[in-house]
């Protein structure tokens, strides 16, 4: 049976906006030391906007390339996915995504899909070996105030580039701070750039303890595993992408709002608003219940 400071604290938890699944992960929540933080949706509000869309190819229109990218996104869930429809549609392309075919998803590199016989990729430079793309024929472009470059493929050859900008959520950085204040140490794990990843920390006043960039889904898992070497770890994330770290991680948080229906079935904590300042406030909560058991 549940003892009754455990089930007052869930409730109150649960008042809060935090569902916790069940009364261990309570006891985890007040040992962690250490908080692994996905960028995208999690620490960035995951609302992006296209700064810059551009056809490299003299054989492809820009409207040709919006109709593609537009149409192929349409079938993404990522949250860069649906800039890129509403940029298209605010040029008055409309995407048809019932004429996609083979719609394939790689995480953390980005998506594929065929359109009237032409294979399209769109992702960032890691997508560029699986078009059979020398390495060396896509410039990667020099990008400033941290955007997030993405690059389009028709077959083998580059056709397009964009930039995509997006911003920290307000509370993330007293998040930061809180839980600081409470001896626990926050660290951002992205599958995006270097340059997207350092410019949310530059944002927030290199808050955070460490930052890893151009991660794959399975390489946040294993960072997570060499963090709970050091001790009891938490990892925060909102994309189908996170779903293998949150599981990995002795306390597995999802954004309830934003995140994915994998990501809020792995975590064993919901975050029921987008707002991380939560976090810090159930471990003190959580700290409470477990002092009041001794
Ligand atoms: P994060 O870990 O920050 O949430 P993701 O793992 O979701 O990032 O994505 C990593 C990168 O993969 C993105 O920054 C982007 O470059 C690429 N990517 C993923 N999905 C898409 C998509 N639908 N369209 C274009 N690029 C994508
Ligand atoms: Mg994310």
């Amino acid at each position: 049976s549940t003892p009754v400071v455990i089930f007052c604290a869930l409730s109150k938890a649960a008042t809060t906006g935090l569902l916790v699944k069940g009364g261990n992960y309570l006891e985890t929540l007040a040992k962690v030391k250490m908080v692994a933080f996905d960028k995208t949706g999690t620490v960035t509000r995951g609302e992006f906007t296209v700064t810059d869309f551009q056809s490299i190819c003299d054989d492809v229109s820009l409207g040709t390339l919006l109709y593609w990218v537009s149409s192929i996104e349409s079938k993404s869930s990522h949250p860069m996915a649906a800039a890129l429809v509403d940029y298209a549609r605010s040029l008055a392309i409309e995407p048809v995504p019932e004429n996609v075919e083979d719609f394939q998803n790689f995480p953390g590199e980005g998506i594929f899909g065929k359109i009237h016989g032409n294979e399209i990729y769109i992702g960032n430079t890691r997508i560029g070996p699986r078009t059979g793309c020398s390495k060396d024929s896509i410039v990667e472009a020099k990008c400033t105030g941290g955007k997030t470059r993405g690059y389009v493929y028709l077959g083998a050859t580059p056709v397009g580039t964009f930039s995509l900008s997006d911003s920290c959520r307000s509370g993330a950085l007293e998040a930061i701070k809180d839980l600081k204040s409470l001896g626990i140490k926050s660290f951002i794990l992205t599958g995006d750039s270097h340059a997207a990843a350092l410019y949310a920390q530059d944002q927030l006043d290199h808050a955070f303890d460490m930052v890893y960039a151009e991660l794959l889904p399975q390489h946040k898992a294993e960072l997570v595993e060499l963090l709970k070497k050091d001790g009891t770890t938490a990892m925060v994330g909102d994309g189908i992408n996170d779903a293998p770290a949150l599981a990995a991680a002795d306390i597995g948080i999802s954004m309830g709002i934003s995140g994915s229906a994998l990501a809020v079935e792995t975590g064993h904590v919901i975050l029921m608003s987008n707002d991380i300042r939560k976090i810090p406030k159930a471990i003190k909560l959580a700290r409470k219940a477990s002092t009041k058991l001794i």
